[in-house]
């Protein structure tokens, strides 16, 4: 999600005349795009925002103003604590405010004094409807249709760090979709927070489900592979299901994060689904589609984590067999209500559990790409390589590539034969 605002953001800059640079010594305006999920996340900010101000400092030597802003999540939790931190910062803005990016800028430039500007609304209006139009950033694209959540983990920060759940409407989410093709895009992968809860009005004000949006997107002239993330179980309809069945374009891939395989732990985490319904779920899509490979987010060492609760979230990843997956340490994040529970974990434990469930998710993983070796597979091309005649694209199952060409471009899809495979890549030849 951070990915596809920070394009946003791009978007508007250049619309008001600013060009992209990787030299921060260029750089008139820094901006930093945060988040907050995990402690680690957040503390990163702050290391950066004071390299960014010694690099400010050496241009201010020969004149050169540089406008330093941050937005996102962080902003939001932290508010204006960030300015306490950092007083060097010029504007602050949560991940609902950065429309007002440009009006912002404005506003810094006619102050007569020096003032840092923090906005952390929860504003009326959406900020997609004052975003310029979007335009492809390469082969494949993210679009935001949901944003948002209403769900309340115990341990999570969306609900209050993008507030409650908001879904774009189905006419305003083809818009942006033709306008990706029309740029170049083949590949779409709508973004939300729990982007399967999807209930964006059509054209006729009646309220639509994510099964109807795909059925949309699909139809459209030129797209070549559609994608959704991140799911929630307890929303995955059978609509949606049969999606995976119906539409050829929906790739045979689906994030759906389970975070614990003890329904103790997930009730405490305020979850809507027992590892019984989630496995029954899994079920049902490789009924749906035999091909699909499933991934997952984890969290170990949730507070009052037992071994035999760990040990059930190893049973699951035997069971599913998951081809990829993300996994944390429980963080504690200030104003949740698992952060206040007074059985939490140790340090010590949650390392070790981690280090013991991402053995196993690497074994899984590198057995199914181990199991590609020898297949043809189609590759969407989306960068050079770093020898001569080799580009990087990806799988159906959003495996990077590496393909010897036989002189293919890049934004294309070819039939590649996989020669070798490691935990995270395939090497191969175009066929
Ligand atoms: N809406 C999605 C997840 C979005 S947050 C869902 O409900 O599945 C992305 C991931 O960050 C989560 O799946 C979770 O695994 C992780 N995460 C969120 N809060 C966390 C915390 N406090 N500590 C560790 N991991 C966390
Ligand atoms: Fe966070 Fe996802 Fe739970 Fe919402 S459903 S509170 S985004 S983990």
């Amino acid at each position: 999600m951070n990915v596809y605002d920070s394009s946003r953001i791009s978007d508007m800059l250049q619309k008001e005349g600013y060009e992209p640079t990787v030299k921060q010594t260029e750089a008139d305006i820094v901006l930093f795009n945060t988040c907050h999920i995990r402690e680690k996340a957040a503390e990163k900010l702050f290391s950066d925002l004071g390299r960014a101000k010694l690099i400010a400092d050496e241009r201010a030597e020969h004149g050169k103003n540089t406008v330093i802003g941050v937005v996102g999540c962080v902003v939001q939790a932290e508010d204006t604590q960030i300015i306490k931190r950092a007083p060097f910062v010029d504007f602050a803005l949560g991940p609902l405010m950065y429309h007002k990016i440009p009006e912002v800028l404005h506003q810094i430039k006619t102050n007569k004094e020096r003032q840092s500007v923090v906005n952390t609304d929860f504003p009326a209006e959406s900020k997609f409807d004052y975003l310029p139009e979007n335009k492809a950033q390469g082969a494949c694209s993210f679009l935001a249709i949901q944003e948002g959540c209403n769900n309340f983990c115990t341990y999570c920060v969306v609900p209050y760090t993008r507030g409650v759940e908001y879904s774009r409407p189905v006419a305003e989410v083809l818009t942006e979709a033709r306008r990706l093709l029309d740029t170049g895009t083949l590949e779409i992968n709508l973004l939300g927070q729990n982007v399967n809860s999807y209930h964006g009005e059509d054209e006729n004000g009646h309220e639509r489900d994510l099964a109807y949006l795909l059925h949309r997107v699909a139809e459209l002239d030129g797209i070549k592979r559609i994608r959704y993330t991140t799911s929630y179980p307890a929303d995955m309809s059978d609509e949606l299901i049969a999606c995976h069945k119906d539409i050829p374009t929906l790739m045979p891939y689906l994030h759906l994060p389970i975070q614990s395989g003890s329904d103790r732990i997930l009730k405490a985490m305020n979850r809507r689904h027992t590892s019984g319904d989630y496995l029954r779920i899994v079920e049902k899509l490789k009924k749906a589609n035999p091909n699909i490979g499933m991934s997952s987010d984890f969290i170990v060492g949730f507070p009052g984590e037992t071994d035999a609760d760990f040990r059930q979230t190893l049973d699951v990843v035997n069971q599913v067999k998951y081809i990829q997956a993300f996994s944390f340490k429980y963080s504690r994040r200030a104003g949740t209500p698992a952060a206040v529970m007074d059985n939490q974990v140790e340090e010590k434990v949650k390392k070790e559990r981690l280090e013991i469930l991402q053995n196993l998710l690497f074994d899984y993983q590198t057995e199914f790409n181990r199991n590609c070796v020898g297949k043809v597979m189609p590759v969407l091309l989306e960068q050079k390589g770093r020898h001569k005649g080799q580009l990087i694209g990806r799988t159906p199952y959003m495996q990077n590539l590496h393909v010897e060409t036989n002189g293919a471009n890049l934004n294309k899809i070819i039939e590649v034969k996989v020669a070798e495979a490691t935990t995270n890549s395939l090497t191969g030849k175009e066929i």
